[in-house]
């Protein structure tokens, strides 16, 4: 049992208001979390797994047993789970958050997923008497760790500028995008540009060491040449090029390679829906597809020059 100091729905409801909670404490949601706390937030988190829980706990957070305890108890709201079933679960799931949302609550969802799903989420909070954000991020677990994220929202103006009071302590640049979704419709046009500049970067830091180039002269001159792109200059693929990324890090922590697919699958969705071509975006979901049936879908998705690498 994970309860720690638990509250209960009525004794929590005079406090619920400066109470932020925080459900989902993966390899973002868990320096989100923490920045909150450090921003002097009182923060009560949740997660499926009890091991982010018990060191967000450490750090000072409160415990909640539940998305609906958390909901209870707090009445903004952060979530961010992998991908829209896990978002559905989170918010209309038995023990979800509309299952015990108190009226006035902002729900602000960072998780990326597909905008049709937060205009879904967005339609059930109002129902409830609740307000709801998309407002995904961008900078990765690097950026997340610094409170230097950049947010995407989808809202109101009114929530949107209620969002921002508590997003300000995670991020340095916080966007408006349109209403509800569009905050996901920027995200998904940036990580389709993301996983075919990654991809690019991986195949040219390959290519140039095959050619006997010494990797770190390579990203250098790239870094300041017309090659240059944020996978090869803060998040370079080549394992000790940049320090601390996860390409140095045995490609371990970052961005999931299955959630950079996951990505993908909603951008090849819009780009059905809008008929729009994205061949760039095509090939690079299939080649994310490839990495990801090779056993590569828990590593980040840098991991695809280790790939290119090991092919003879
Ligand atoms: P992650 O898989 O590391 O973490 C997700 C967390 O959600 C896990 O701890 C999991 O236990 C928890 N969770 C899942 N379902 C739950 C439920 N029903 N109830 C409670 N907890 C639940 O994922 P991540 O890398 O932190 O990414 C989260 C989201 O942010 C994804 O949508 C991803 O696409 C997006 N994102 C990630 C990065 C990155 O660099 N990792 C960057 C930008 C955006």
């Amino acid at each position: 049992m994970l309860a720690v100091r638990r509250y209960s729905a009525t004794a929590a409801r005079n406090s619920s208001e400066k109470i932020i909670g925080f459900i989902g404490l993966g390899n973002m949601g868990a320096h989100m979390a923490r920045n909150l706390l450090r921003s002097g937030h009182r923060v009560l988190v949740h997660d499926q797994l009890s091991e982010p829980v018990d060191k967000l706990k450490a750090e000072g957070a409160d415990v909640a047993g539940s998305s609906a305890e958390v909901a209870a108890a707090s009445q903004r709201i952060v979530t961010m789970v992998p991908s829209s079933p896990h978002v559905r679960e989170v918010y209309t799931g038995a023990n979800g958050i509309f299952s015990a949302v108190q009226k006035g609550s902002l729900l602000i969802d960072s998780s990326t997923i597909d905008p049709s799903v937060s205009q879904e989420i967005g339609k059930l909070a109002r129902e409830k008497g609740a307000d709801f954000v998309d407002a995904p991020v961008s900078g990765g677990v690097p950026a997340a760790e610094k409170a230097e994220l950049t947010f995407m929202v989808g809202g109101s103006t009114e929530a949107y500028e209620e969002a921002k009071k508590v997003l300000e302590s995670m991020g340095k640049k916080i966007f408006h995008c349109g209403d509800i979704g569009m905050g996901e419709a920027v995200k998904i046009c940036n990580n389709m540009v993301l996983a075919i500049t990654m991809i690019g970067t991986a195949e040219a830091m390959n290519l140039g060491m095959r050619l006997g180039l010494d990797p770190k002269l390579l990203a250098d001159v790239m870094n300041v040449s017309t090659g240059q792109s944020w996978s090869s200059q803060k998040y370079n693929p080549v394992p000790g090029v940049v320090p601390g990324v996860p390409a140095s890090n045995n490609y371990d922590g970052g961005f999931g390679a299955a959630l950079m697919l996951k990505d993908l699958k909603l951008g090849q969705n819009a780009a059905f829906e809008t008929s729009s071509s994205t061949l760039m975006g095509s090939v690079a979901t299939h080649v994310y597809q490839i990495l990801c049936k090779q056993g590569y879908s828990r590593k980040d998705f840098s991991s695809i020059f280790h790939f290119l690498q090991s092919e003879k």
